[in-house]
């Protein structure tokens, strides 16, 4: 099948999920390929920001439980509202903190070495954030990072076996933290699979999340993942700097907060002013302290959007538009040097598709410069994130023709094949 312009044009048409593009701001003449990232604003977190800040302009301090959306109560209440995402109860999530934050309170209460057993699994293609939070946390139980951080290594340096992590679930572990999706290569680990396993062996298993979070479903209750944290700014359109979220299994309430605060307290207690600290019975006692409540505000709109398009058709226009962008890079690329290094198969592609090439970094200069917005990861990695919720098939279209007329002009020679301070 040749795929034309027409094509993309026909299934934007037939696209059931096309009239909430029109909910974000999209720049005229700039197609955004970078919701991975930073996913847009849309009118409706706008407005729930602009409630937030008449709330406090209306009621200063009696804005924590008046107006609008009381803010005391705000955390649960997207909790709440994110927990169908993940396939959890409402008083399993709590959206507090951010990605790395939350990491460093669930290893803080829930990595607890014991005899033979001290050590931290993870991978070598990780998110180094994670990286960072674990090392640290093995030093302040007076571990070697280099002897107590084990990390699964990549066959090929793009994708992690699930067969090389299962194996290295020895004895010696204590707890096991993965990302859902890997952040370059897109792949999916098989988190069922993995809990599974994890859990026979009664190694505690955590999720980072930031990459699946509001592009795939998740069953974490059902496959009996211990706890999960992400973040709310890429595919969730919190904005930027979002708060981020915890999920812990409910098997686990009244294990007590590793890093403790106040905000973590029963809600009825938190105002008694005690000197022992009585915790919420629910995913909240994971919090530390006020929350952020302007970063908070805009999820209150982004989530209404995720909870009336539904997450399972998110996903199938997701593979769909995906696969299109794959079969087009394919059809029209293929002289050029570029390969897909993201999974082929649905069951194992995230939500972005992970185009290699030895000039990624200009590239991806030349890309920005015809007017999209693309990211790119060192050292070869173009990331392009056609967005369920707001792009288009004829905008995957004509990026497609946009990065054929770059090589072919070799446009890209004019610019230096280095990243930029953020990339
Ligand atoms: C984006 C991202 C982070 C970012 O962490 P913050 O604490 O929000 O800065 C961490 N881990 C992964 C896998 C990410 O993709």
């Amino acid at each position: 099948m040749l795929l034309t312009l027409e094509y993309a044009q026909l299934q934007d048409k037939e696209d059931s999920l096309k009239r909430f593009r029109e909910e974000f701001y999209i720049k005229p003449n700039s197609i955004y390929m970078d919701g991975n990232s930073l996913g847009l604003l849309s009118k409706r977190a706008e407005r729930t920001l602009l409630e937030s800040l008449n709330d406090w302009k209306e009621h200063g301090i009696d804005g924590w439980t008046n107006g609008k959306h009381p803010w005391f109560f705000l955390s649960e209440k997207l909790g709440e509202m994110i927990a169908p995402l993940v396939g959890a109860a409402a008083n399993e999530v709590i959206v507090t903190g951010s990605t790395t934050v939350n990491l460093h309170q669930l290893v803080a209460t829930f990595y607890k070495p014991e005899g033979t057993r001290t050590k931290i699994l993870a991978d070598e293609l990780t998110f180094p954030s994670d990286i960072y939070a674990l090392q640290s946390q093995l030093r302040i139980h007076g571990f070697d990072p280099d002897t107590h951080l084990i990390r699964v290594k990549s066959r090929d340096g793009r994708f992690i076996e699930e067969e090389d992590i299962i194996e290295a679930m020895t004895d010696e572990i204590a707890l096991i933290i993965l990302p859902t999706v890997l952040y370059r290569s897109g792949q999916i680990l098989d988190m069922k699979r993995l809990t599974a396993e994890a859990n026979r062996r009664g190694i505690l298993i955590g999720f980072d999340g930031c990459h699946s979070i509001g592009a795939i479903p998740h069953s974490f209750s059902e496959w009996g993942v211990d706890f999960a944290y992400w973040c709310n700014y890429k595919h969730l359109n919190g904005g930027p700097g979002s708060v981020g979220g915890l999920y812990v299994n409910s098997k686990h309430f009244g294990t007590a907060p590793g890093l403790a605060g106040w905000f973590g307290s029963k809600k009825e207690k938190q105002f008694d002013m005690e000197h022992y600290l009585t915790p919420a019975d629910s995913a909240g006692a994971y919090q530390i302290g006020t929350p952020h409540v302007l970063s908070l505000s805009p999820l209150l709109g982004a989530l209404e959007i995720f909870a009336e398009a539904g997450i399972e058709n998110i996903r199938a226009k997701s593979l769909n538009i995906n696969q299109y962008l794959m079969d087009l890079i394919n059809q029209d690329l293929h002289d050029f040097g570029f390969t897909i290094g993201n999974p082929i198969d649905d069951i194992r592609r995230g939500g972005h598709v992970s185009l290699e090439h030895k000039e990624a970094a200009r590239i991806c200069k030349a890309l920005k410069e015809n007017g999209v917005i693309p990211d790119f990861r060192a050292p070869n990695i173009i990331r392009l994130a056609p967005v369920a919720l707001y792009t288009s098939y004829t905008e995957v279209w004509e990026v497609v023709q946009i990065l054929k007329k770059i090589m072919t002009e070799k446009q890209y020679e004019k610019f230096k094949n280095e990243r930029e301070v953020v990339a």
